[in-house]
């Protein structure tokens, strides 16, 4: 499974998170943001950032 953050553009690495499905909050381990689990497409998962400010 690879994710490219959608805030640093670096790989994140999911290596801590052998499990992740759709709906699952991760954490990017470049830039420390709270990233959400949004789809899993084959090898690739696209994940949005979640506005903690709210
Ligand atoms: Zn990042």
């Amino acid at each position: 499974m690879k994710s490219i953050c959608p805030e640093c553009k670096n790989e994140i690495d999911l290596s801590r998170y052998p499990s992740v499905r759709e709906g699952m909050i991760i954490e990017c381990n470049h830039c420390g943001i709270t990233l959400l689990a949004k789809k899993i497409e084959g090898e690739i998962l696209t994940t949005e950032i979640v506005d903690e400010g709210k």
